[in-house]
């Protein structure tokens, strides 16, 4: 399944505060450390986020599960 490549700037400031702050890295094995370079996409119908950790630039994607903010 392709990805579907979405624009993270349509996401309202709140939610790209979150997504760019509410990441776990797997390597630092630490939680909220960031992402920088944020790509937002859809694929096989889920969307996620994908980014580099801010302390040690692994990539991460994190599925978009919540329900997205309401204005
Ligand atoms: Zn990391």
């Amino acid at each position: 399944m392709a990805k579907i490549k979405l624009n993270f700037d349509e996401l309202s400031p709140l939610e790209q505060e979150w997504f760019l702050t509410e990441t776990r890295c797997d390597k630092c094995n630490e939680a909220d450390l960031g992402i920088v370079d944020p790509v937002y996409y859809r694929e096989d119908g889920k969307e996620f986020i994908e980014g580099k950790c801010k302390k040690c630039g692994a990539v991460q994607i994190t599925e978009i599960v919540v329900q997205k903010l309401k204005q």
